[in-house]
């Protein structure tokens, strides 16, 4: 199997070579560029192209590798609000992804997200690095015995729970279902959980009924002084209303490690360019706001298993075995 491997970032590829040779019969191809209308068009004579969560999979895109003979996409995350699904079944394309590779490396983010901006690490690291010791601007609040709401409690929400939990912390959930395993753990609704929760934190994709959950009448619901985390994607959030909340100080503190404007920006150095739009530079004007980009995802447990599913996916295709979790459906 010949794979194209688009949008290949040093450790992308220092990941996947140290798995390759265990694989006798797939041959990768990197590039840094990414897959889009322009790059699509020179995947002739491969079986699969491997993509990342923000690559442009739109219908266009998956009619020319169609076109071209490639079979198979290869997403190496979990979400796939990026591929136009139907186009991919009408070129009978298969997509595969990697639908849990480490939830404690973005729990974990998440909850360094929460810590940093309540506690303005972010301002104190630079403030002390100019002999700046005043403390000023830096009271935080505590976690323990306050309320965590999570929103989606799949694999990531779970471990958010359970981190949660271990701040001492009471932690109620909303999601369309309930999971099992999470005994310590009260279901709410959502409105509940808006009203009663000091930190939320966002772990439910990104679906046509999740669009913009958080908007300006549910966060005129929530606490006044909460923290908020999205690590899940940008568009749960109605950016604009979380400025407006923002200026009229209903947050502690909002960390994002996803935002609406993210696409143009995610893993590319643009320290030389002007930004078309104004939504990220108004993020980051807040103190309170901490942004990163979208690397809640990024520990070395998770690229070693992102890199292994993903040639596992290639491998069981290829010998027709596919397994069937990995499998993204219409
Ligand atoms: P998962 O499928 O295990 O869990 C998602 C949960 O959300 C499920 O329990 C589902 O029932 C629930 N849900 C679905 N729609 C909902 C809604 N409208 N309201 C409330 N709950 C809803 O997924 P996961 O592995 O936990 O990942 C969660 C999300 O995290 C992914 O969809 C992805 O967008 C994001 N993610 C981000 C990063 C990063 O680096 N920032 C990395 C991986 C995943």
């Amino acid at each position: 199997m010949r794979i194209l491997f688009f949008d290949t970032k040093k450790y992308d590829k220092e990941f996947f070579e140290k798995l390759l040779p265990k694989y006798q019969n797939i041959e990768i191809e990197y590039t840094e560029v990414d897959i889009s209308e322009k790059s699509a068009k020179y995947t002739s004579g491969y079986d699969a192209i491997c993509a990342f969560v923000n690559s442009d999979l739109s219908e266009k895109v998956i009619n020319i590798l169609g076109q071209k003979g490639v079979k198979l996409i290869l997403l190496r995350c979990a979400g796939f609000n990026n591929v136009d699904l139907k186009a991919a079944a009408k070129n009978n394309i298969t997509i595969l992804r990697v639908p849990g590779y480490s939830p404690e490396a973005v729990a974990e983010h998440a909850m360094a997200l929460a810590l940093a901006s309540n506690r303005h690490i972010h301002k104190a690291y630079i403030k002390v690095r100019e002999n700046n010791f005043s403390l000023v601007g830096l009271t935080g609040v505590n976690f323990h015995h306050k309320i965590a709401g999570i929103v989606g409690t799949g694999k990531i929400g779970a471990a958010m729970c359970r981190i949660c939990h271990g701040f001492g912390m009471k932690v109620i959930a909303y999601d369309i279902y309930q999971n099992p395993d999470l005994d310590f753990v009260e279901y709410v609704d959502l409105d509940t959980l808006l009203k009663e929760s000091d930190l939320i934190s966002l772990h439910c994709p990104l679906t046509d009924d999740s669009y913009h959950m958080i908007q300006a009448e549910t966060i005129a619901k929530m606490k006044n002084g909460v923290v908020l985390v999205n690590t899940s994607r940008g568009a749960l959030i109605d950016t604009e209303d979380l400025i407006k909340g923002i200026r009229n100080h209903k947050f502690h503190s909002v960390g994002l490690d996803v935002y609406e404007e993210e696409t143009e920006n995610v893993f590319e150095n643009r320290e030389d360019d002007i930004l078309e739009t104004s939504i990220t530079s108004r993020l980051l004007s807040f103190p309170n706001v901490i942004v990163t980009s979208h690397q809640a995802f990024l520990t070395e447990e998770a690229l070693e298993a992102i890199s292994y599913i993903t040639l596992e996916n290639a491998k069981t295709f290829e010998e027709g075995n596919i397994i069937e979790q990995n499998i993204v459906k219409l």
